[in-house]
This record gives structure tokens, C-alpha cells and sequence, in this order.
């Protein structure tokens, strides 16, 4: 980075909350002057707010992160406001040489950066951004006709060449401070923390923060990782990482999942096999940031432009039994009430969960979104999209939307004892392992609410399949499900 003028450098810190593999941070530190670490809660208009659960870690994520800074003789400033006036009261008091970051890559985010680039240009502060979120940023991969990919698997090939060679920078043992700190706001004064009531109880399963990714990591690649491609589905068990929300806020990076990873092939700590399974998930997170870069309105309209005309209803109540984990089906409840209690829900979950709010229900797929969006702790605008698009059947790669979860199959093969329904549906714990996913056989064992709710689901499985189906049918364009029939 070229700097023409004294002054410290402001490393304005954003979904990379974390001081190791940061190059911005890296490239502030590097010429050995002060380093203002900052953190703006963002109000740009355009900017989507975060929801509830994300504010839940970003609270604690950030002290994490004010603690690290400390111990190595730094602080983090904290602003709230729209990045570009809380930037110019921040430049006009500290007069840096320098404002440096890590890109994102949405449209809103990447609208801001832009405009914030040209003017700190204006102002004759150097500006530079880094490359940390990603293992390939999405302009780099693209097939021989120079085209973004739109399918996974050739995308994940293609992608995987560019990986022969992963660096991880290691986090500065020490960054100098400037002379005058500029002002910073008291964390517990933003209230990102819920009270009244206060929802996070079953949150603390969660560390936020880097030490608490490093440990996650470390942890799984010394032992479910064994066993990664055949439990991975199994929402009973423990078997997957569940770093997604520290990926999601930066608190590790791609690249240092990835070389750990390979390291443990290398040293025999892990079967080859199962790290590539894991590692194709990563890709998958690759590749929904790639689409929605190339795609940028894909919060807003269908990738398969057709699944816009589709009739979706409102059905209020069927959407408001859904968030409650209310709709008689036990893996869907129970993996609602997983979100609502501890900000996350298994993939696998997510995928029937999501699956039957818009073909049992003909919710359109935005209005899930929206609630994984408040409720996740992982919610990622690429992500969350992605899958909620590739669920409804009108996203890059998507499920075909003829092919319809089937929530007490998919219970019974991916839940067969029951444990995960058990663990989040206690009414039903005393069921057996044959009706547990359809309690409805086992009326007369139920009581009170779980007879009123198990009874009989808000809709049956074959008619609202009929009904998804048919929708289907009348969408113009539906060769796919002609041909497929
Ligand atoms: P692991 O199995 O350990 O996978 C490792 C990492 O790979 C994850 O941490 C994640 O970063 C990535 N990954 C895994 N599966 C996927 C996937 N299907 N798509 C993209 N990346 C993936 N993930 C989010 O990070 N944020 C979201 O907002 C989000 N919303 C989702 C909504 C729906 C409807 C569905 C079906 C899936 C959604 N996912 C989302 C993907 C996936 O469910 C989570 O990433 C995964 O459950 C995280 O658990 P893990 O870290 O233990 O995963």
C-alpha cells in the first residue's frame, strides 16, 4: 500500500472480526504506524439491518474482539451510524494516512465501499481494500467462456484449482496506538443484548469471538470430522461444525479453514475423504456468494425469473404456526423451536423446514428468509438467499420443485429413534420410535396442547402436495416438471 502522508491508519473492521488471516489489518500494521481499529454499526440506507440473533453475537463478538485488540496494546473504536458520516467525523479528528478494509460483496455493501472509496480520494486519504471472506473472490472463477458458473459442481472444480497454494497471515503481536484515541460509544450502550425478555438463554452454547472459532474448529477436525459424510445429515448428532456464524462474522476465515483442514489430512489426523466433504460445503458458501455477486438482486427476484409469477398465498396463520414450530409435524416443530431457542437450526432441518413453508404452505420463500434472517445467528444475505431460493426450486442449481419433502419420511430416515424430535419437543418424548413422526397414530398417548397440536397437522402431506404440485403446473414454463412427470 502507498502512503503519501504522516498519520495513523484506520482499519474499518466489518464481517472479519478477527486479528489473525486479516490483511487489512495486516497491511495497517505493516508500515509501523499507529492503527485505529474501528467498528461502525452501519445505518447506510440499502444496508440490510441485522436481525435479532445476529445482534445477540455481534455484542459479544465485539468485546471478544476489544479484548484482543487490548492485549496487544490496540482498542476498538466503536461508531453507530451511516458508515460514511460516522467515517468523516472519524477522519476529521484522527487525520490518517490511510483507511483500509476487507471487501464484501453484496450490492448494498459494495454501492457503499464505492462511494466511500472516491471520497476519502477526494480527501487525499490512500484507501486500499484487502481479500478475507473469501477463498476465491467471485470474479475469479469462470468457465472457458469466461461466464460465471451456475451450477455447483463444475463451479466447486473450477474454483479448487485455484487452490493449490492457500496463505494464512498470522495476527500481529502488537499495533501501535495513536497518539489521540478518537471517540468510541460504550458497547452495553448499543442494547444488542435482549432483555424484556430476554430470548438468548439457550444461546450459550455459542462463543463468539476467535478464540471461540479456533476451539470450534479444532475441535471438529479432531473428531467429528471422522465421521463427517455420514452423520452430517443425522440432526440427532453432533457431527457437523457449526462454524458458520463465526464464518459468517469473521471470526475465522476460509483460508485458515482450509489450510487446518488440509494439515490434518497431511498429518494423518483426518480421512481425506471426509475433509472433502466438508470442505465442498465451504464451496458451497463460495459458490452462494459468487451467485449473488453476479446476481444482485437475487434477495429480491428468483434466479429462474418464471418462479416470480408463482401464486404464492398468504396464509397468515400457517406462517404464524410455522415460526412457533406449530404445525403438527415433528421434525418441522422441532426444528423451528432449535432456531428459536439457540439461533440455529440443523442443515438438514433447515432444508425440510424451509421446504415446507413454501410447498405445504405456498408461503413465498422471502417471508422465510425474513424470519431466518431475525433468528439465526448465521443468517448471511449469500447464504440465506441461496438456500431459501435452491428450496423453492427457482434458485442456481435448485432442487426441482417437483420433488417434494415428505416431512414424516424425511423424519423417520434422517431421525429414525426420534432423538433430535425428543431433545426439542418434550410433549412427545414419551412416544415410541414408530409413531414419533406421526404422533397423530398415537392420539390416544397424548395430552392436553400435544394432543391439540399432534392430533391432526395444519395440513396433510398429500394434499398439500397435490396443491404444490398444481401450483407448479400453472406457472408458465414448466417444461421441467412436464418432462419430468
Ligand atoms: P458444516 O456442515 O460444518 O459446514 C461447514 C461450513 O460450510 C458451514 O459453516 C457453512 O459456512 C458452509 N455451509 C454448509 N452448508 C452450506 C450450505 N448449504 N450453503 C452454504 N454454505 C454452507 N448458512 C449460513 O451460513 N447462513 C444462512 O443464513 C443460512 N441459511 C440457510 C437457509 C436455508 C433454508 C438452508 C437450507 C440452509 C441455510 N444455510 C445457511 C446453510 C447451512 O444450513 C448452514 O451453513 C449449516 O447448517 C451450518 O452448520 P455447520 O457450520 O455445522 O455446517
Amino acid at each position: 500500500m502507498r502512503i503519501d502522508r504522516d498519520g495513523p491508519v484506520i482499519v474499518w473492521l466489518r464481517n472479519d472480526l478477527r486479528l489473525a488471516d486479516n490483511p487489512a489489518l495486516a497491511a495497517a500494521a505493516a508500515p509501523g504506524r499507529p492503527v485505529i481499529p474501528l467498528y461502525i454499526l452501519d445505518q447506510t440506507p440499502g444496508v440490510r439491518p441485522m436481525g435479532g440473533a445476529s445482534l445477540w453475537w455481534l455484542d459479544k463478538s465485539l468485546a471478544a474482539l476489544a479484548d484482543a485488540l487490548e492485549a496487544i496494546g490496540s482498542r476498538l473504536i466503536l461508531r453507530r451510524g451511516p458508515a460514511r458520516e460516522v467515517l468523516a467525523e472519524v477522519v476529521a479528528h484522527a487525520r490518517p494516512a490511510a483507511v483500509v478494509w476487507n471487501r464484501l460483496y453484496d450490492a448494498a455493501a459494495i454501492d457503499r465501499d464505492t462511494d466511500i472509496k472516491a471520497w476519502l480520494k477526494d480527501e487525499g486519504v490512500a484507501c486500499e481494500s484487502f481479500d478475507a471472506g473469501l477463498l476465491n473472490e467471485p470474479w475469479t472463477v469462470r468457465n472457458g467462456a469466461g461466464q460465471p458458473y451456475k451450477v455447483f459442481t463444475p463451479y466447486w472444480r473450477a474454483a479448487r484449482e485455484h487452490l493449490h497454494q492457500v496463505h494464512v497471515e498470522p495476527a500481529p503481536k502488537a499495533l501501535a496506538a495513536p497518539e489521540h484515541w478518537p471517540r468510541t460509544e460504550a458497547l452495553a450502550g448499543w442494547k444488542l443484548h435482549p432483555t424484556r425478555p430476554d430470548w438468548s438463554k439457550g444461546f450459550d452454547l455459542w462463543t463468539p469471538g476467535e478464540a471461540g472459532a479456533r476451539e470450534r474448529l479444532d475441535d471438529f477436525l479432531s473428531g467429528p470430522v471422522d465421521d463427517y459424510q455420514r452423520k452430517r445429515d443425522l440432526p440427532g448428532v453432533e457431527a457437523t461444525s457449526r462454524l458458520s456464524p463465526h464464518l459468517h462474522f469473521g471470526e475465522i476465515g476460509p483460508r485458515q479453514v482450509w489450510v487446518a483442514a488440509r494439515n490434518a489430512v497431511e498429518a494423518g489426523d483426518a480421512p481425506a475423504g471426509q475433509i472433502e466433504k466438508f470442505l465442498s460445503e465451504i464451496g458451497w458458501r463460495e459458490f452462494n456468494h459468487a451467485i449473488l455477486f453476479h446476481h444482485p438482486d437475487l434477495p429480491k427476484t428468483s434466479f429462474r425469473p418464471e418462479f416470480d409469477a408463482f401464486p404464492w398465498v398468504s396464509d397468515h396463520a400457517g406462517f404464524e404456526a410455522w415460526t412457533r414450530g406449530e404445525t403438527g409435524y415433528p421434525i418441522v416443530d422441532a426444528g423451528m423451536r432449535e432456531l428459536w431457542a439457540t439461533g440455529f437450526m440443523h442443515n438438514r432441518v433447515r432444508m425440510i423446514a424451509a421446504s415446507f413453508l413454501v410447498k405445504h404452505l405456498l408461503v413465498d420463500w422471502r417471508r422465510g428468509e425474513a424470519w431466518f434472517w431475525d433468528t439465526l445467528v448465521d443468517a448471511d444475505l449469500a447464504n440465506n438467499v441461496g438456500n431459501w431460493q435452491w428450496v423453492a426450486g427457482g434458485g442456481a442449481d435448485a432442487a426441482p420443485y417437483f420433488r417434494i419433502f415428505n416431512p414424516i419420511a424425511q423424519g423417520q430416515k434422517f431421525d429414525p429413534a426420534g432423538t433430535y424430535v425428543r431433545r426439542w419437543i418434550p410433549e412427545l418424548a414419551g412416544l415410541p420410535d414408530a409413531t414419533i413422526h406421526e404422533p397423530w397414530k398415537a392420539a390416544a398417548q397424548l395430552n392436553g396442547a400435544a394432543k391439540r397440536l399432534y392430533g391432526e397437522p395444519i395440513v396433510g402431506h398429500s394434499a398439500a402436495r397435490e396443491r404444490a404440485l398444481e401450483a407448479y403446473r400453472g406457472l408458465r414454463g414448466d417444461q421441467a416438471l412436464h418432462a419430468a412427470r
